[in-house]
């Protein structure tokens, strides 16, 4: 069955930790998911990424048939592990650092913080609609091998992250040897700069450098 035949069902769930729930009002909240969002499950949790509150939106999914969710909490960039949904479609409506962070905590600012937090639960809402839950292109299966060109540190981290995906990888290398130019080094160069102000000195507290570590990914890769 092609997902346009798939009847949508859409969950949007509202996190009210991190002072969301201090600074906004979260039954409001809820009612613009619901009549202007027209979600069909409005959900509140007081810790959206705990574990209790993950599994609150999986039974939706699994029990409820919810197949399209909002995660009316924090920025995309935070908790993505957690809010790892691969078999729906999803979007997260960040009322964190979007609006709560952005705007002043004060008595004056309140209904226009929660005038924008409501508009972007709209917008949320209306971007969902739009999506369509994750499918296979059906290519996957018709040529697994990856070829790829050059044995050096960059060769070899698409090999191994090609090979994680489940694709069969042959790696030409035309020296003979794994490792290209990194294989030469003794050590790299940190990759943490020294905080601000440190002095410039041999008594000072400078990160040293570091192993390249080539000889793990050489050993992956033969492996
Ligand atoms: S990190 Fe995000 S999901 Fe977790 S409590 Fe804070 S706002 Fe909610």
């Amino acid at each position: 069955m092609s997902d346009e035949q798939v009847e949508k069902k859409y969950g949007a769930y509202i996190c009210t930790g991190c002072g969301i729930g201090d600074r906004l009002d979260a039954g409001e909240l809820e009612s613009t998911a619901s009549r202007d969002g027209r979600m069909n499950v409005v959900k509140q949790h007081e810790m959206l990424c705990s574990k209790e509150g993950v599994q609150m939106i999986r039974d939706d999914i699994d029990n409820d048939g919810v197949n399209h969710a909002v995660i009316i909490a924090c920025s995309r960039r935070a908790k993505v592990e957690a809010f790892d949904f691969n078999d729906i479609a999803m979007t997260r409506c960040n009322i964190r650092e979007g609006v709560i962070w952005a705007r002043p905590d004060t008595d004056e600012a309140k209904e226009t913080t929660q005038e924008m937090a409501n508009d972007y639960i709209r917008m949320s809402c209306g971007e969902i609609k739009q999506m369509n839950k994750p499918s296979a292109s059906g290519q996957q299966s018709r040529n697994p091998n990856v070829l790829v060109v050059g044995g050096g540190i960059t060769g070899m981290t698409a090999a191994i992250e090609a090979a994680e995906a489940g694709y069969t990888v042959h790696l030409v290398e035309k020296s003979g040897a794994l490792g290209g130019h990194v294989a030469q080094l003794h050590k790299r160069v940190p990759f943490k700069a020294a905080p601000q102000g440190t002095p410039n000195s041999p008594d000072a507290n400078l990160p040293m450098p570091e192993d390249t570590g080539i000889e793990d990914m050489i050993a992956a890769v033969e492996g």
